[in-house]
C-alpha cells in the first residue's frame, strides 16, 4: 500500500534521478565554481510549504538558488578555516543510514550496525594507540565531543560540581572548551589560560607553576588541554611533556584533535602528535581532516567505563531492552539518547577507498602547505612568522594591519580562492589552510599568485 508518505518506486527512482543529477553537475562543476558569491541573500527566501505537493524540478530550483548564495565550502578554491571538501561516499553512507533508519542510542535494537559503527571507532583507537579498555563516540562535531569530554574529566577526576575545580589551556585552545566550561557551571575563573611560548606552544612549566599556585590557594585543578593542531595556526602543543605533568598532577589529560587527529594516519602526524596516546580523551573531526562532510566529530576515551559513569541513565520505558555484553549502548556513553546511525558515514569512505587513499591525500595536503609555506617566506612584502606543523599558513602584509587586511579582500574578490583570517600577537593575519580533498597543487599555486599579487598592491 502506498499512501501520499511512502511514494511507489517508479517515484522514488524519478525524485532519486532529480537529486542525484543535480548533485553530479554540482560536483562536476566545482572546479570552475567560484569560490565565494556576492553577498546577496534576497533571492533564497522560500514560500511557506503549502497544503498540496509541489513538483521536485520546481523545488531543486529553489535548492539550487539556496545553495548557490554561499561560500563554496565544498570547492578546491575553499582555503579559509577548516576545509574539507565533503566525500561523496560519506554522502552514500549517510544515504544508507538514514533509509535503513536503524536506531542505535542502544545495541539492542540495532547491534549489526552498532558493531560495524563500534569497528570504525576501534580503529580510530588503534590510530591513537589507545588500547582496550578503550572506547569513544561518533559525535557531530567536536564541540559536542568536547562538552562531553569535560563532563566525563569532571565526574572521573571531582564526583561533583565544584567552583573550586580549575582547567587548564592556552589562549591558542578552541573557544570551545570555555563553551563547555560554562554549559557544564563552570565559571570563566575556573579556566586558567597558561602563556605560550615563542612559536605559541604551550609553556608547560607555566603550567606546573600555575596548578602549584592554584592548588596552594585552595583550587582543585583537574583538568588540562593540550592542542593537536590550534585553529589559528595548526600548532602542535608538546603533548608528551603536558600527559607527564597531567600524571604527577593526576589530571585528566585531554587532546584537542578536531583539525590535527586525522594526521595521525600519515608518519610525520604520529611523530607531530607523539604523546597523544597518553591522553584521557581525545577529540577529533573527520569532517576536517578525514574530509567528511559536515557533521561528524568522534571523542575517543582512554577508559569507556569513564564515559558510562558520567552519563549512564535509564527509565522504564526502555525496560526491555537487554543490553548487548560485546557492545556499547551509545546513550550510555554521551548526552544523546536518539541519534542516527552514525557509523556508515565513516566506514562506507575508509572501505570503499583504502585507508591509503585518505593516508596520501594527507601527505599531499602537508606538501602543498610547506610548498606555499616557502614560496610566501619568500616574498618581501609578506612576513610568515610561523613554520608549519601541519597545513595552516599564517602571514602578516609588512605594511601593517590596514595592509593585511586589504589584502584578505583583494584575494577573496578574486573568487578563485577563499581565504579566511587570524590576529597573531596583536596583529591581522591571512591564515589559509590547505585541507580539502579537492584541493590541489594547480589551485595552491592560483592562491599564492593571487596572495603576491594582493601584497604587491597592499
Ligand atoms: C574546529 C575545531 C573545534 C570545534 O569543532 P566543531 O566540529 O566545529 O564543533 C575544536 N577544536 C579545534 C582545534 C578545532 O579546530
Amino acid at each position: 500500500m502506498h499512501s501520499e508518505l511512502e511514494p511507489d518506486r517508479a517515484t522514488r527512482t524519478l525524485w532519486a534521478k532529480g537529486v542525484l543529477d543535480y548533485l553530479d553537475d554540482f560536483i562536476d562543476g566545482l572546479p570552475d565554481a567560484p569560490a565565494s558569491w556576492d553577498g546577496s541573500t534576497a533571492a533564497t527566501t522560500t514560500a511557506p510549504p503549502g497544503a498540496g505537493p509541489r513538483p521536485l524540478a520546481g523545488l531543486m530550483t529553489e535548492v539550487a538558488t539556496a545553495v548557490a548564495a554561499a561560500v563554496e565550502t565544498a570547492g578546491p578554491g575553499y582555503l579559509a578555516y577548516f576545509p574539507a571538501g565533503g566525500l561523496y561516499s560519506s554522502v552514500l553512507g549517510e544515504l544508507l543510514a538514514q533509509t535503513v533508519n536503524r536506531y542505535t542510542g542502544v545495541a539492542a535494537t540495532a547491534p549489526g550496525l552498532v558493531g560495524l559503527e563500534q569497528s570504525v571507532v576501534r580503529w580510530l583507537c588503534d590510530q591513537f594507540r589507545l588500547p582496550s579498555p578503550a572506547g569513544g563516540l561518533i559525535t557531530s562535531g567536536a564541540s559536542i565531543a568536547t562538552l562531553t569530554a569535560l563532563h566525563a574529566a569532571r565526574v572521573d577526576r571531582l564526583d561533583q560540581p565544584d567552583p573550586r575545580a580549575t582547567i587548564y589551556v592556552t589562549e591558542h585552545t578552541h573557544h570551545c572548551v570555555a563553551k563547555a566550561a560554562r554549559i557544564a557551571g563552570c565559571t570563566d575563573a575556573q579556566l586558567r589560560v597558561v602563556s605560550v611560548d615563542a612559536e605559541l606552544r604551550m609553556d608547560v612549566d607555566a603550567a606546573r607553576t600555575a596548578i602549584g599556585r592554584d592548588r596552594a590557594d585552595g583550587r582543585r585543578p583537574f583538568l588540562i588541554v593540550g592542542t593537536a593542531g590550534s585553529t589559528s595556526t595548526g600548532t602542535v602543543d608538546p603533548l608528551r611533556r603536558i600527559a607527564a605533568l597531567a600524571a604527577e598532577e593526576s589530571l585528566w589529560f585531554h587532546v584537542d584533535g578536531a583539525y590535527g587527529g586525522g594526521f595521525q594516519l600519515t608518519e610525520y602526524g604520529r611523530t607531530l602528535l607523539d604523546g597523544a596516546e597518553l591522553a584521557d580523551s581525545i577529540t577529533f573531526d573527520p569532517h576536517k581532516s578525514l574530509f567528511l562532510p559536515y557533521g561528524t566529530g568522534v571523542l575517543l576515551v582512554r577508559d569507556e567505563q569513564t564515559l558510562r559513569s558520567a552519563f549512564s541513565a535509564g527509565g522504564d520505558y526502555l525496560q526491555d531492552l537487554v543490553d548487548d555484553p560485546g557492545l556499547p549502548d551509545y546513550a550510555d556513553l554521551g548526552p544523546e539518547l536518539t541519534r542516527d546511525s552514525r557509523g556508515l558515514r565513516l566506514w562506507l569512505p575508509l572501505q570503499l577507498h583504502g585507508v591509503d587513499a585518505f593516508r596520501s591525500a594527507l601527505e599531499e595536503k602537508l606538501e602543498l602547505a610547506r610548498w606555499a609555506y616557502d614560496e610566501l617566506r619568500a616574498d618581501p612584502h609578506l612576513d610568515v612568522p610561523l613554520r608549519p606543523d601541519l597545513t595552516v599558513i599564517v602571514a602578516h602584509s609588512v605594511a601593517g594591519d590596514d595592509a593585511t587586511r586589504r589584502l584578505l579582500e583583494r584575494v577573496n574578490a578574486g573568487r578563485r580562492v577563499f581565504l579566511s583570517s587570524t590576529r597573531l600577537a596583536g596583529r591581522n593575519a591571512i591564515r589559509l589552510c590547505v585541507l580539502s580533498h579537492r584541493t590541489h597543487r594547480d589551485r595552491v599555486e592560483e592562491g599564492v599568485e593571487a596572495i603576491r599579487a594582493a601584497a604587491r598592491r597592499s
